[in-house]
């Protein structure tokens, strides 16, 4: 019995510690765990490597072995659940698809995506540059091929891999985004979730020839434990989406039934930390040279 009770109040306690929030979920009423907190449950989230970070875009070092990534995969569609998990919309990618290059070490595969958002189209991307804060900010999580899970992947110091797409508002709606928007206002209320259909990882981002631009640094998960597994990779294009659209996300609940917007961390400190920037010049004759030798690979894969 005695054990059951130590198990009962072991339970209550780690359920306690995982009740982190945004400044924008805390009431009264609901006394969670704001950033500033985070780390008293979550030790990572006190380590010197966290993010987001703010780019300072004059003080980033060109580095020339940044040249362009080979993605898999990300034109396949598939079918997938997209759910309101309570801190923000999480879909998860069930089909192997797989990024490379860019000075990424191995080849990584896409486990999810999910978004940060501000109030109604207004400030809300976790990473900023110049200063800049965007409207909405896509995180495409990957890991390592080798591993499995992600609690695996967490452990690695390069384990992880996030593809970070900033939002800029546009006149139009972005007619690629109709599945995932009309998807949105079906999971307002937390823990929820419907189907999505037919959706590719081309469809979310820019087209190839403008992912050439990025910035890369060293960092963590931005949600509590915040591991420092993370290569982040930042793309300077930018996705459109409509006010309109950009709206929709503010009509997401949090758990406690406040809407769900500013659900992004801080920014965090650099703590000498470099970020370094892809040179653009030398990734267009890369991206040349990377044209020729696809077509001889092609050439050579018809032979066959
Ligand atoms: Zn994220």
């Amino acid at each position: 019995m005695q054990h059951l009770i130590l198990l009962a109040s072991l339970f209550s306690l780690s359920t306690a510690s995982s009740d982190w929030c945004y400044p924008s979920q805390f009431s009264c009423t609901h006394q969670c765990k704001t950033p500033e907190s985070w780390s008293q449950a979550n030790s990572g989230c006190g380590g010197r490597a966290q993010s987001p970070i703010n780019v300072v875009t004059r003080k980033a070092l060109v580095d020339e072995r940044l040249g362009p990534f080979t993605f898999h995969n990300y034109q396949q569609t598939f079918h997938s659940t997209i759910k309101n998990n309570g801190h923000s919309v999480q879909v998860s990618v069930n089909h192997l698809a797989t990024v490379q290059g860019g000075e990424l070490v191995t080849g990584y595969k896409a486990v999810q995506f999910h978004l940060h958002w501000g109030k109604d189209g207004g400030p809300g991307s976790e990473h900023t540059i110049d200063g800049e804060q965007y409207p909405m900010e896509l995180h495409i999580v990957h890991m390592k091929k080798e591993y499995t899970d992600l609690s695996a992947a967490l452990k690695d110091p390069n384990g992880v891999a996030v593809l970070g797409f900033f939002y800029e508002e546009s006149r139009s709606a972005n007619k690629k985004y109709d599945n995932i928007i009309n998807a949105v206002q079906k999971i307002t209320a937390p823990n929820s979730n419907t189907s999505l259909a037919s959706i590719s990882l081309d469809q979310l981002i820019p087209a190839r020839q403008n992912l050439t631009t990025y910035y890369r640094y060293k960092g963590s998960l931005t949600t509590p434990g915040c591991t420092e597994s993370v290569v982040w990779t930042l793309f300077e294009h930018t996705i459109p989406l409509s006010k309109e659209q950009l709206q929709v996300f503010s009509k997401l609940r949090f758990p406690n039934g406040e809407p769900m917007v500013g659900n992004f961390r801080p920014l965090q400190p650099l703590n000498g930390r470099m970020v370094y920037r892809s040179d653009a010049g030398a990734l267009l004759a890369s991206a040349l040279l990377l044209m020729a030798s696809v077509s001889v690979t092609l050439g050579l894969s018809q032979r066959r």
